[in-house]
């Protein structure tokens, strides 16, 4: 069935409100975009505002997609591809042609569109967070000596930072707020309380530390939900790897922690043994692993080793397990006045 364009009287197969095709799109405006566009960025991270989030993206990609977002097209038709492109006009104003092919019945036409990219300054809500000092929860790293030493300190600390850049790496709203050396320890700040939680499990099971936990109502929230801050308490026990310690009266060398305890090795046998986690508490260190000193040794046979008594310059015959690897100097312990192998 033909009918004809009321405009201009031409036979056609299809016409839109009575128009031929041609009449139809003479002179009229296929897509539009308002004049601006504002697009919010964090001064702070960069980050673009977008759907209700803040994202990284490119200025320019961003700027792009805000025009699309902005993009309107006649009822009759609709946008099957955009071809954007885009000048600066300074460092705050993008000028954005986005050239459009429109789909309208069974024909195809093309369609420009600009607007201005108007980038504005905003801070987001995580460095609003960062830079208000916001924080959840409190880890407080202790010690059962009297100090914290400055390389158990680094060592924890570094551990810290692992975790928490782990945690980054999936969420953005994880960051330390602040470190801060108090006596005894160090405070770290937290911005989640879930990081709290799994620092504190972290800790606890590295070094078979004592933990605790005590919350505290801090406010509510803008729904009306009860806000609380959480102070994660871990006491890093006095013994670590490699010390050699005191148990139920008897020496050995604490050669691993965990989470289920710890394992020692005797030094008059090298024999291993199992030591529970709640039993670790009785463990006493006798000397730390970087005091232990060293012989010179002179031979080695199978299973035993002579060296030099550091003290007294005499020779001694000392016990080694099967299989060590014996180099020009071992580490020697001296224990109520016998010198042992420290393996
Ligand atoms: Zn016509
Ligand atoms: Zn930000």
């Amino acid at each position: 069935m033909n009918g004809f364009c009321v405009e201009c009287g031409k036979e056609v197969d299809k016409t839109v409100h009575g128009l031929c095709m041609e009449c139809f799109l003479r002179d009229r405006t296929l897509v539009t975009l308002p004049d601006h566009v504002d697009l919010l960025t964090c001064t702070n991270c960069g980050q673009f505002y977008w759907h209700g989030d803040w994202q990284s993206m490119v200025e320019e990609k961003a700027a792009v997609t805000a025009a699309k977002e902005a993009l309107t097209c006649i009822k009759e038709g609709k946008v099957v591809s955009v071809d954007p492109s885009v000048s600066y006009l300074d460092d705050y104003n993008i000028s954005v042609t986005l050239g459009c092919r429109v789909q309208i019945e069974d024909i195809v036409a093309d369609a420009l569109a600009t607007t201005i990219v108007r980038i504005k300054n905003a801070v987001c809500k995580i460095c609003s967070r960062r830079l208000g000092n916001y924080y959840e929860a409190i880890l407080q790293i202790r010690t059962s000596e009297k100090t914290l030493s400055k390389d158990l300190q680094d060592e924890v600390l570094a551990r810290v930072e692992k975790v928490v850049d782990d945690a980054m790496a999936t969420d953005d709203n994880v960051f330390i707020t602040k470190m801060e050396i108090v006596p005894g320890g160090v405070d770290v700040y937290l911005s989640l309380i879930a990081l709290g939680r799994a620092l504190v499990k972290d800790l606890g099971d590295m070094y078979c530390a004592e933990t605790n936990e005590s919350a505290k109502l801090v406010g509510q929230t803008r729904d009306g939900l009860d806000m609380y801050r959480v102070n994660y308490l871990v006491r890093l026990p006095e013994f670590h790897i490699g010390d050699i310690v005191i148990f139920r009266k008897r020496y050995y060398l604490l050669s691993r922690v965990s989470n289920q305890g710890g394992k020692l090795v005797s030094l008059d046998g090298f024999r291993e043994m199992s030591v529970k986690r709640q039993d670790m508490p009785e463990i006493k260190v006798y000397c730390k692993a970087a005091d232990i000193g060293t012989a010179d040794v002179i031979t080695v046979s199978d299973g035993e080793v002579q060296v030099m008594d550091p003290s007294n310059y005499s020779m001694v015959d000392l016990l080694i397990p099967k299989g060590a690897e014996i180099g020009e100097k071992v580490r020697v312990i001296r224990i109520e006045e016998v010198l042992y192998f420290v393996p």
